[in-house]
């Protein structure tokens, strides 16, 4: 299932830009279906990992439904064809007007994250004569040992309602006559590799269900979020995600009441490893100890190692060179932070080279930007 360069296409389309692998794609969601047939799961697909409209018809047709953090995102996954009934919608800061596209588009679900955020909703439902179905975004207080920036399970946190409070905010909204809660969301964070936090996630479910019954609360659905990780160190060992490890921790742990569903919300998982950023090279500059290829990508087409610090193979995919030499891969803008790569060892790398960035698929398109007055990236597919 390794992606294989298509070089002679590479000529038609000038670079940077973002290449996908259909096939790969179709075989992770398909690996998906299988994890999970014949058990209570719904999963959806969490739109701003990539929300190209090809990625989002390929995830459509395959019968995932969507996770969306904006109307934009609810706009978007309407236009790749996702019935109202597919779509959830999660974000801290939900406008009135999104939240009046969504109740028109009649979405399966609101993730409500404050007291004040229900209000809105249940107010602008009874406007509407509807009742808005809604889960509660709870910080479980789970640490999934990953980047600060994309932990979002600890209890101080702008996400979600804190533990101790759910049991007042759920006596709230048992008087508010438009909103109806169905189900409760976590979510604890992204790129997790080891499967012990969704282990802690599960058994902080168990105990707060327990609670929560007490008060003759019925909950339909348990969203557990996404999160789960990518190998961005070897794609083409591990193509396709652990999902089999990964669904059987809460087929083991995650104790379920009659007719419950659980609702996954994966983005990374789903589109990383279809995607890589292809890029020239412009130059190579030889400094005093360092060698420098300079490429015609930037932090403005993938962000990712600018923001997180995170890396992304890089290959050499035009150079038919046994020798190597240990470069910098840097890109074009006036950032120090616009840096793939430090001391990689590639095969001798000229100008005119083509190079692939690997694992790109997840965060990298959509947080393309026009910082520099740069062209966005050009897309290309492998069907
Ligand atoms: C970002 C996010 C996801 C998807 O996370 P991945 O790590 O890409 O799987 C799911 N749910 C919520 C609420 C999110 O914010």
């Amino acid at each position: 299932m390794a992606t294989n360069f298509p070089l002679d296409r590479f000529r038609e389309i000038q670079t940077p830009f973002y290449y996908y692998d259909m096939e790969l794609l179709k075989a992770t969601l398909n690996e998906i279906n299988v994890c999970c047939n014949g058990m209570p799961y719904k999963v959806h697909y969490a739109v701003k990992a990539n929300a190209n409209n090809n990625i989002l018809q390929c995830i459509q047709s395959s019968g995932l439904g969507v996770d969306c953090v904006s109307g934009g995102e609810v706009e978007a996954a309407v236009k790749a064809g996702f019935d109202g009934k597919k779509i959830v919608f999660a974000g801290v800061g939900k406008t009135d007007s999104e939240i009046n596209y969504a109740l028109d588009t009649d979405i399966l679900c609101f993730n409500v994250e404050s007291v004040p955020e229900l209000e809105v909703i249940n107010e602008l439902a009874a406007r509407k004569g509807k009742i808005a179905d809604v889960a509660f975004r709870v910080n479980p207080n789970v640490d999934a040992h990953t980047h600060k920036y994309i932990t979002t399970g600890l209890n101080e946190n702008k996400f979600g309602i804190n533990i101790e409070q759910l049991p007042d905010v759920l006596n709230l909204a048992a008087n508010l006559k438009h909103v109806h809660v169905i189900g409760l969301h976590f979510h604890i964070g992204s790129q997790i590799t080891d499967m012990e936090p969704f282990v802690r996630l599960c058994e902080k479910i168990n105990n707060l269900q327990a609670e929560v019954s007490k008060n003759g609360v019925e909950l339909k659905i348990i969203n557990v979020g996404g999160g789960l990780g990518v190998d961005y160190d070897n794609p083409d060992g591990n193509p396709i995600p652990v999902f089999k490890e990964y669904f059987e921790v809460f087929k083991k742990h995650l104790y379920l009441r009659d007719g419950q569903e659980v609702h996954f919300e994966l983005g990374r998982s789903v589109v990383a490893q279809c995607g890589s950023l292809i890029t020239r090279v412009t130059y190579v500059k030889t400094g005093t100890v360092k060698r420098f290829v300079i490429t015609d990508a930037g932090m403005t087409d993938l962000i990712r190692p600018a923001l997180y610090q995170a890396h992304h193979k890089i290959e050499n995919i035009s150079s038919d060179e046994k020798d190597t030499s240990v470069y910098d891969i840097v890109g074009p803008i006036c950032e120090s932070s616009d840096c793939f790569g430090e001391n990689e060892l590639l095969p001798i790398t000229r100008r005119g080279d083509l190079l692939a960035l690997r694992t790109a698929g997840a965060y990298g398109e959509i947080m393309a930007s026009q910082y520099n007055l740069r062209r966005l990236p050009g897309v290309l597919y492998s069907e």
